[in-house]
């Protein structure tokens, strides 16, 4: 670890090194800003590159076509912990998360690329209010075909319940299904036990619903527990193994969750370098003599 500090710190004075170099017409940032442009390459995918777009597509493409053989088979449930349970003449529903599954929030990314700055509550609830995310692609095609068919479309979100009323108002703005009978913006920290992990919230739709399918990012939008080593997130999708592209739909999100917090042991407090330092480590280059 020490060697590679000593790396990190000669790629800052590199990059130093060229900023300085440069003359004042084309320089644009100082080197202190470097940490600030770590999430560049990840935003412009999701914002510019059609293989998102296409991806995106792709997996509600799959979610879709998966529909009507999951209302047809009465054995069918979508919540691993639903299995064994009596669902079969419940009412139907589906499970989607919310952020980068069916709101591209990635201009609140652009901005902290731009403005050289982490994730922060406060700024974060700004842009919730604003309204402004736009749907990701096929996400709105999906949820429609779902409703149409008369399954109850459930939003499973760790947005916090203070910032329920604007996230519902921009899912509806951008036409997403809100059924009027039940409550199906489900919050973090809406009811006591509605904490981060979803699993709760699973719980509380899987009692009323038998759940044909699940969509999102992030692995916590699936299973509990994810917050554990990247080894030991491996070894929770294998073991889920008859899920995937089957009853449980990954959306592509290169931008940030678990994965991310994986690498930093979670510790999102930790400096800026400290952060670097351990995505370094945890790069893999099958040098045989380990070297970087
Ligand atoms: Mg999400």
């Amino acid at each position: 670890m020490k060697k590679l500090a000593v790396g990190v710190s000669m790629v800052t004075a590199a990059i130093g090194f060229v900023a300085w170099g440069q003359s004042p017409a084309t320089e644009t940032a100082p080197a202190a800003h470097a940490y600030g442009t770590e999430n560049l390459n990840a935003v412009l995918w999701v914002q510019t590159a059609a293989e998102y777009q296409a991806a995106a597509r792709q997996a509600y493409v799959l979610a879709e076509m998966l529909l009507d053989e999951a209302l047809a088979d009465p054995t069918w449930s979508a919540v691993s912990e639903q299995a064994g349970a009596d669902f079969a003449d419940l009412p139907t529903a589906v499970i989607l998360d919310v952020d980068e599954t069916v709101l591209d929030n990635s201009p609140n990314q652009a901005r902290q690329v731009l403005e050289d700055r982490d994730f922060a509550t406060e700024p974060w609830h700004a842009w919730v209010r604003e309204e402004k995310a736009n749907a990701v692609p096929g996400a709105l095609a999906f949820t429609r075909a779902a409703a149409d068919k008369g399954i109850r479309v459930f939003y499973v979100t760790n947005r916090r319940h203070q910032v329920e009323e604007p996230t519902r108002r921009n899912l509806a703005a951008q036409g997403f299904p809100i059924d009027a009978a039940v409550d199906t913006v489900l919050t973090r920290d809406e009811q006591a036990d509605w904490g981060g992990d979803k699993g709760s919230r699973r719980a509380h739709v899987a009692a009323r619903h038998r759940v044909l399918l699940q969509i999102g990012d992030n692995l916590g939008d699936f299973v509990s527990g994810v917050n554990v080593d990247p080894a030991a997130r491996e070894t929770l999708v294998e073991r889920h193994a008859d899920y995937w592209g089957r009853k449980w739909i990954v959306l592509p999100n290169p931008q940030y969750g678990s994965w991310d917090g994986a690498l930093i042991d979670f510790q999102y407090g930790l400096a800026r370098e400290a952060k670097r330092a351990r995505k370094l480590g945890a790069l893999e280059t099958l040098r045989e003599d380990g070297s970087e």
